[in-house]
């Protein structure tokens, strides 16, 4: 450890090159024979190198020492890579859809496709494990070009079959890789087609990140999606850096307020005085704004009181497989506006200290 510290004490120093100083940094692994599965120079140097890149996913310049729970790791995320890589054609994917409800009408104005995946074994995997891993490997761009048409086809039957209203919306979730790929609008376009689904029924929704990664390509490809008709909401917002400036440098139509505000927005005041200002400047931009993660009529209230007018949550429902929507949408729908939920004269906030 003494001479791997060394080591990067070295690379402080900038290296003088003729175009000017650099800076380098390294990320160092190591192991040791004393490791239990380390008995030969090739296990030696593949654990030294599964060590470097725990050194690098910590944030690099510094040293990782392997031990076998690293050994563990690696080997289950390359059993989900694999496992994941044919779960598209093992049919082990599909959707849940949550309502999202118009909290002033009492209406399901549209709908959130959420991923789920259930393993041969019967186990279900979180899309909070296996999405960054699609996104990592690249499946991403297949697992969510089957997402996007699955959702689309689900509305265009759910809107066939009366289970909700001709202008509900479908929003899909859509990963920075997929963003990037310059064939994603084409293949939206296909989607939107094939599911004789309108592009103004369609949300589809982004984080901030590669906006701020690769913001030239990402608003290549947002201005694409836009004219096709396409909308994009800006999901999980207060969450990362959320500048204003993003808001209005990229053609984004909603934003999406991420429900750790949403949790503390009946009791906190700062999440209280934070919502109150998201609401109001998504309000000015002219944006639509969407409450995630309600989970109490109290949160509700004050979502409406403070002028978010939409949301979505365990409170109205968790997410369900597609034949549970019809029940779902007319037991909403039976509600009329939510109970418990005062009126407030629309488009106007009542004031909450
Ligand atoms: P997200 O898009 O922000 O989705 C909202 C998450 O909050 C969902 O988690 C949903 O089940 C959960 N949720 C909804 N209401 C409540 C509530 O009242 N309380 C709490 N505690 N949670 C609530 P889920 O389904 O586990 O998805 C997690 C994330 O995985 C999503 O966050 C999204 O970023 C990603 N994801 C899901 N499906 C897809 C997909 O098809 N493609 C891509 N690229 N990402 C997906
Ligand atoms: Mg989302
Ligand atoms: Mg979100």
């Amino acid at each position: 450890m003494a001479l791997a510290d060394r080591l990067l004490d070295v690379f402080r120093e900038p290296l003088a090159l003729s175009h000017g100083d650099v800076f380098v940094t390294a990320s160092i692994g190591m192991a040791h024979m004393s490791s239990r599965s380390s008995s030969t120079p090739e296990d030696l140097l593949r654990h030294a190198d599964t060590a470097m890149y725990r050194a690098k996913d910590a944030g690099r310049n510094c040293v990782a020492l392997y031990d076998e729970s690293m050994h563990e790791r690696v080997s289950h995320r390359l059993a989900v890579e694999t496992a994941l890589y044919r779960a598209l054609d093992r049919e082990e994917l599909r959707l849940f859809y949550q309502p999202i409800l118009d909290l002033d009408t009492g209406d399901v104005e549209g709908f959130e496709a959420l991923m789920r995946w259930q393993r041969g074994d019967g186990t279900i995997v979180s899309p909070a494990e296996f999405i960054p891993i699609a996104e990592d490997t690249g499946t991403i761009n297949a697992i969510g070009a089957w997402a996007l048409l699955e959702a689309l086809i689900q509305l265009r039957t759910w809107i066939d079959d009366g289970v909700c209203s001709s202008i509900a919306t479908m929003s899909v979730n859509v990963s920075p890789r997929q963003l990037a790929d310059s064939g994603f609008p084409a293949m939206v376009a296909e989607a939107l087609t094939r599911s004789s689904v309108s592009p103004h029924q369609l949300w589809l929704e982004v984080t901030e990140g590669i906006m701020i990664a690769e913001p030239e390509l990402a608003l290549a490809t947002l201005r694409r999606l836009r004219s096709l008709g396409v909308r994009v909401a800006l999901d999980d917002f207060g969450t990362g850096y959320s500048s204003l400036s993003l808001l209005q440098r990229f053609p984004l139509q909603r934003i999406k307020i991420d429900r750790a505000f949403v949790h503390g927005v009946a009791d906190n005041p700062n999440d209280r005085s934070l919502v109150r200002t998201i609401v109001a400047m998504g309000r000015s931009l002219g944006l639509d704004i969407v409450a995630e993660g309600v989970e109490t009529v109290q949160q509700m209230q004050v979502l409406s009181d403070l002028g978010c007018k939409k949301a979505q949550g365990y409170l109205i429902s968790h997410p369900v497989p597609a034949e549970a929507m019809r029940s779902t949408v007319a037991g909403l729908e039976r509600l009329g506006s939510f109970p418990g939920l005062r009126p407030t004269p629309s488009g106007r906030p009542t004031t909450v200290s």
